[in-house]
C-alpha cells in the first residue's frame, strides 16, 4: 500500500498488530529521510507524524540546498564541508527538487568582494564544485545586464556562486514515498502520546488518531524521536533526562509579486544587524527571509509580527532602492529552527550540527541539523538504532532516485516533453516539472484541467495528492502539496472551494466536514496575512 489516503483505515489496522522493527516519530526532513533509510535498509519501518507531513518547519524554510556560507566564517568548517557534498546527493536523488541556481552576493567595495571570493573559494573546494558551477565576479555593465535591480551606486561589485532551491515539503513527500516504496510505512495526523517500555526498555508508543480520537499501541523493537522543534516533548514522555537542551529560533519569510520586487537573481543582503537575507525569485513572485529570535516553545507556533516585516525590508531599500509596504505582501510563513542549545551564544551563533543521543531505555533522538543534511542526518539515526536493536545489514548503494527524480536529460526538456502531450503555457510546464519532476505525466493523466480559468493549478493534482501523497485535509492540498498557498498566493483564496469540491466527491466529506474543511483553511490564509492590520 502507499500513501493512498482511503486507504487509512487498512493502515491503522495494521499498525495495532504488526511489530515494527522501528518506529520514527515526526514526519518533517528528518523524519522522512530516515524511514527511507531504514526501509532501504530491510527494516520493517513505520512513521508517525501528529498532523502532516511537512507541517512542522520542514514546510518554512527559505528552502535553499546549500552549505550555509556564513557558517565558513564562524568557523563551523566540518558542518559547511558535509552540507556542502550533501547538496550533490541531494540533486542526484530529485533534481527538480534541487535546482541549481546562481546566488548573488551584492559588494560595497573591492575589498568587500576579495573577502566573498575567499570565503567562496574555500567553500567551493569543500564542496568538490566542478567546474561550469564555480563562482564568478562581476561589476558595471555586465552585473547591471545580470541583476538591472541591485543598486549599483551601493553595489558596485558582486560575487556570483552556485546554491541549490528546493521545495522542503514536497522533498519530505518524496522521501516519505521513497520510504514506501521500500517498503516502510507512514501515517500522518496520528500523535505519539506515550512511549511503551518492557523492563525499562523503550518497546513501543501510544498514539491518538487526529481525525478519530482513537488510542492505540504500536510496537517497535527501536524507535527514534525525529519530532524537530518537539524533541523535548518526547523527551519527556521518555521520562528520563536528556544530554543537551533545545533552544528554538524563529525565522520568518513574506511573499511579494515580481512586479513589486522585479528580481532576477535570488540574492544575499545583509540587514542592518548583520544578518543573511534571501531574496527569492519565484514564479511571478518573490520571497524574503529570514529573521533569527528565540522563541518559547513549539506549544504555541508563531505568528508573524509587522515588526518583522518591516526589518525585512529594510534592505530591500538599500540594495534595490524600492520601498515595499506591508500591503504589498501576498503571504507569510514563520518556522522554528530546533537548535541545540550552546551556552553563551546567541542563536545566530549556535553551530547547526545535528546530534544523535541515546537514552537509558534506548530511545533514539536525532535533534539539530538543517534541510540540506536530512540524507547523513538519517543515516547516523539509523546507524544507532541499528546497534540498539542489533540489526545488521550489507552496505547498500542507496542512490536510487526519489520518486519524480528519474527526469533523463534536464528539467528543461521534461518540461518540454509535458508540453507536447498536454498543451499548455511553458511556465505552467514548469511549474509542474519542479513539483512533480517525472510524475508530472501521471499528475496531469489524472486531469490536465486548471481549477480557475487563468490559474495554474490542475486537478489531476488533487486527485494525485489524495492517492499517491497521503492529503487527508484541504490545507493539505493547498499548502505542502500543490503550494499554492505560498507559491501562487494570488490564487489561493479562490482555490478552497473547488479544490474542497474535489476532495469531498473523492473522500467522502459529508457537507459540514467540507465546510469545516473550507473555514479552516480561509482562517489560516487571513492569519498568514494578520500581520498587514
Ligand atoms: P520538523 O519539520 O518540524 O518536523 C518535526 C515533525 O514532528 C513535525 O511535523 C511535527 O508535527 C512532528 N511531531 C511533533 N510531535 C509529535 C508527536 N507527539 N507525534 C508525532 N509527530 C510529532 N535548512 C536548510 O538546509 N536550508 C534552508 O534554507 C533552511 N532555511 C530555514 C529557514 C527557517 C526560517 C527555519 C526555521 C529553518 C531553516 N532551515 C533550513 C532548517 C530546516 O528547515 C530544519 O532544520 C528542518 O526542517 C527540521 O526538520 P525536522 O524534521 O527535524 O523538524
Amino acid at each position: 500500500m502507499g500513501l493512498d489516503s482511503s486507504q487509512r483505515e487498512t493502515l491503522l489496522n495494521e499498525a495495532q498488530v504488526e511489530d515494527f522493527d522501528l518506529i520514527i516519530i515526526g514526519g518533517g526532513i528528518t523524519g522522512a529521510g530516515i524511514l527511507r533509510e531504514a526501509s532501504l535498509r530491510g527494516l520493517s519501518a513505520i512513521l508517525i507524524e501528529a498532523e502532516d507531513f511537512a507541517s512542522g518547519t520542514s514546510s518554512k524554510s527559505t528552502k535553499l540546498i546549500h552549505g550555509g556560507l556564513r557558517y565558513l566564517a564562524m568557523g563551523h568548517v566540518h558542518v559547511v564541508r558535509e552540507a556542502a557534498r550533501e547538496r550533490k546527493r541531494v540533486h542526484q536523488l530529485a533534481p527538480h527538487l534541487a535546482e541549481p541556481r546562481w546566488l548573488l552576493l551584492p559588494a560595497a567595495n573591492r575589498f568587500e568582494l576579495a573577502k566573498f571570493v575567499v570565503g567562496v573559494t574555500a567553500y567551493e573546494k569543500l564542496g568538490q564544485v566542478e567546474k561550469n558551477d564555480k563562482h564568478f565576479n562581476l561589476s558595471g555593465e555586465k552585473l547591471a545586464e545580470f541583476e538591472p535591480l541591485l543598486d549599483q551606486k551601493n553595489f558596485p561589485h558582486a560575487c556570483v556562486y552556485r546554491e541549490y532551491l528546493t521545495d522542503d515539503a514536497r522533498l519530505v513527500i518524496a522521501n516519505v514515498r521513497a520510504g514506501i516504496q521500500a517498503g516502510g510505512k507512514a501515517i500522518n495526523k496520528l500523535k505519539v502520546t506515550g512511549i511503551y517500555k518492557e523492563k525499562d526498555r523503550v518497546r513501543g508508543v501510544e498514539v491518538e488518531c487526529q481525525l478519530s480520537g482513537e488510542r492505540f499501541m504500536v510496537r517497535g523493537r527501536g524507535v527514534i524521536n525525529a519530532a524537530g522543534p518537539w524533541v523535548e516533548q518526547i523527551c519527556a514522555l521518555d521520562d528520563l533526562p536528556m544530554p543537551k537542551s533545545m533552544v528554538l529560533s524563529k525565522g520568518i519569510h513574506v511573499v511579494v509579486p515580481a512586479d513589486k520586487l522585479p528580481a532576477r537573481q535570488m540574492t544575499f543582503a545583509v540587514t542592518e544587524d548583520d544578518r543573511p537575507l534571501f531574496i527569492v525569485p519565484r514564479g511571478n513572485t518573490a520571497y524574503l527571509g529570514t529573521t533569527d529570535t528565540i522563541h518559547k516553545g513549539a506549544e504555541i507556533w508563531p505568528e508573524v509580527t509587522g515588526a518583522e516585516v518591516e526589518y525585512l525590508f529594510e534592505p530591500i531599500q538599500r540594495y534595490y532602492g524600492i520601498s515595499l509596504k506591508r500591503s504589498d505582501c501576498l503571504t507569510s510563513w514563520a518556522g522554528l529552527r530546533p537548535l541545540i542549545y550552546q551556552t553563551g551564544k546567541s542563536t545566530k551563533e549556535i553551530s547547526r550540527k545535528d546530534e544523535v543521543w541515546l537514552s537509558e531505555s534506548g530511545l533514539v533522538t536525532i535533534a539539530g541539523g538543517k534541510l540540506t543534511g536530512y540524507r547523513k542526518m538519517a543515516e547516523d539515526a539509523v546507524n544507532k538504532a541499528c546497534e540498539v536493536i542489533g540489526f545488521k545489514f550489507e552496505p547498500l548503494d542507496l542512490n536510487d532516485p526519489l520518486p519524480g527524480g528519474d527526469i533523463g536529460t534536464s528539467l528543461r526538456q521534461c518540461a518540454l516533453d509535458l508540453t507536447q502531450s498536454f498543451p499548455m503555457a511553458d511556465e505552467q510546464a514548469e511549474r509542474l516539472v519542479k513539483l512533480y519532476g517525472a510524475e508530472s505525466h501521471a499528475v496531469l493523466s489524472l486531469g490536465s484541467q486548471t481549477l480557475l480559468p487563468e490559474g495554474s493549478v490542475v486537478s489531476g493534482e488533487v486527485s494525485w495528492a489524495i492517492e499517491e501523497e497521503g492529503a487527508q485535509n484541504l490545507e493539505d492540498v493547498l499548502y505542502r502539496r500543490t503550494r499554492a498557498a505560498l507559491y501562487s498566493p494570488a490564487e489561493s483564496l479562490e482555490l478552497v472551494a473547488p479544490i474542497a469540491e474535489l476532495m469531498s466527491a473523492r473522500l467522502g466529506w459529508s457537507t459540514d466536514r467540507r465546510d469545516q474543511e473550507i473555514a479552516q483553511v480561509n482562517k489560516l490564509l487571513a492569519a498568514d496575512l494578520a500581520f498587514r492590520a
